[in-house]
């Protein structure tokens, strides 16, 4: 059978659907290949949410063309994912050694048009459609690893967290952002069908999950009433009628898989913390402390030029209650500097927010016009330079911040969850504490999946190191 090699550009999303189609790929009988060179298919899962991101897939496929092109011209290529659906045929005029272009609703036909490709039925093909019912695809995993198998028959050993995707699409419209049009409409999963995924992951030995969305506090919300909520039709009868958001009642559900130990999700919106999402941090002990918040802007202004929907005062309040609700709450972001009409002053307030919030990290983002959408046109774009100089102090801000709060875990006791080796040093395990931060230590495999009291010995740049503690003696 084939061999595949998948690499992936851009976020969490993008890796979960890569693993999707990769273990469609492996049931198909498929073997994973450990570089692009020796694979007999290579697809590029892409990202555009900035032009680099596009630009490095491109650049990266046409390298691959090249060589297929000069030493191995049966080797199949493929473009899938947010740049395939924004540009679809587009991209095999100007690479035509391309031959599948396969959009964000098309993930679960990847095997099958491989299949026709590879047997010399079909030359090339682009599907980048809507699908009704795709976002309920994207659900196999392949928990033992992401590499090939060397072929000594040894199962590489199984993974403790897990992604599950519970919608795709997103409906927000921020001025600057992309995502509406390659991802599409908000169209969420039903809970009944989450939660079997979660169950069935659990039942392998997966100890966390997180819940996986362009935007999970959307969940459930778009086009369907009260008594259409996402749920399967035998949960749907047990539906309490009660004021929680849907994402809420997801939260719920999934909380009560036995074996499961804890929940995460990503990525929410600042407009979809509620008082019961609050309230769900207080009361639901597996969802960790831990919060991604993405802010975007320090200043009012510039969150409506945006269209946000919050302003820097709400979004201040959020962070207290969500501080009140669990008080060792680890909080992220993603902030843009250099939005169409940013000034100085506009700069100096999401210093000022970034000071005042005390992130534990962020992801900070130089603004990148994107086609069709509103800020590209704009007046008074930022230049490249001022953007770059303002990622830089930025960035300097975060760190200086991160490195405090890093340093004050130093001699503290805290719970990890052991997920493998360091990519790093392979010799030392790693595993994250409930607020998410990373914790080295000399542990073995037999740790592998368990909650593992730690002392932290030191810190280092957004790393922790530590010391498993020997407890209750
Ligand atoms: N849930 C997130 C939110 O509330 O906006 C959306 C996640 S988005 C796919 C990931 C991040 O990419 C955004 O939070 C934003 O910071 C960044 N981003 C999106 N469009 C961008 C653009 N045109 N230029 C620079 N960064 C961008």
């Amino acid at each position: 059978m084939p061999s595949v090699f998948i690499k992936t550009y851009g976020c969490q999303m993008n890796e979960r659907d890569s693993e999707a189609v990769a273990a469609q790929l492996v049931a198909k009988g498929y073997t994973l290949a450990p570089t692009e060179a020796v694979a007999d298919v290579v697809l590029l899962n892409t990202c555009s949410v900035r032009d680099f991101a596009e630009k490095k897939a491109i650049g990266k496929m046409q390298n691959i063309a090249a060589d297929v092109r000069k030493n191995r011209p049966n080797v199949v290529l493929g473009f899938m994912c947010c740049m395939a659906q924004s540009r679809g045929q587009e991209l095999i005029d100007k690479l035509p050694d391309v031959d599948l272009v396969l959009g964000t609703q098309k993930f679960h036909h990847a095997a099958d048009y491989l299949d026709e490709i590879l047997a010399g039925h079909r030359d090339k093909i682009v599907d980048v459609a809507a699908e009704p019912g795709s976002e309920a695809t994207i659900r196999e995993h392949l928990l033992y690893g992401k590499v090939a198998r060397n072929g000594d028959g040894h199962k590489p050993p199984l993974q403790i967290t897990a992604y599950v995707s519970i919608m795709q699409g997103c409906n927000q419209r921020c001025t600057f952002c992309i995502v509406p049009d390659t991802r599409g409409e908000e169209r969420s999963r039903s809970i009944a069908d989450i939660v079997a995924e979660c169950r069935q992951l659990v039942s392998q030995g997966v100890k966390e999950i997180t819940l996986l969305g362009q935007i999970v506090t959307s969940y459930g919300k778009r086009g369907v009433g009260r008594a259409e909520l996402p749920l399967g039709r035998d949960a749907q009868q047990r539906v309490p009628t009660t004021e929680k958001s849907p994402f809420v009642q997801l939260l719920e559900a999934v909380h009560e898989i036995e074996g499961l130990e804890r929940i995460r999700f990503t990525s929410p919106h600042p407009k979809g913390y509620g008082d019961d999402l609050i309230e769900a941090y207080a009361r639901l002990p597996k969802l960790v402390e831990s919060a991604h918040l993405p802010v975007q802007s320090g200043s009012d202004r510039v969150l409506k030029l945006m269209h946000r929907g919050y302003t820097r005062e709400r979004f201040l309040g959020l962070i207290k209650k969500l501080r009140r609700a669990r008080p060792d709450i680890g909080i992220t972001t993603d902030i843009i500097v250099g939005f169409p009409g940013e000034t100085e002053d506009d700069f100096e307030q999401t210093l000022s927010l970034a000071r005042e919030v005390g992130f534990d990290n962020a992801y900070l983002f130089k603004y990148s016009p994107r086609r069709d959408t509103p800020a590209a046109g704009m007046p008074d774009q930022v230049p490249l330079k001022i953007r770059e100089e303002r990622n830089h102090r930025l960035l300097e801000t975060i760190n200086e911040i991160g490195k405090r709060k890093y340093d004050a875990f130093v001699g503290r006791r805290t719970q990890i969850l052991v997920e493998g080796p360091s990519r790093k040093n392979p010799a030392r395990m790693t595993g994250r504490t409930r607020c998410n931060r990373i914790v080295v230590f000399e542990g073995s495999e037999r740790h592998r999946g368990q909650l593992l009291d730690v002392k932290i010995t030191r810190a280092g740049s957004f790393t922790l190191y530590g010391d498993p503690a020997i407890v209750n003696l």
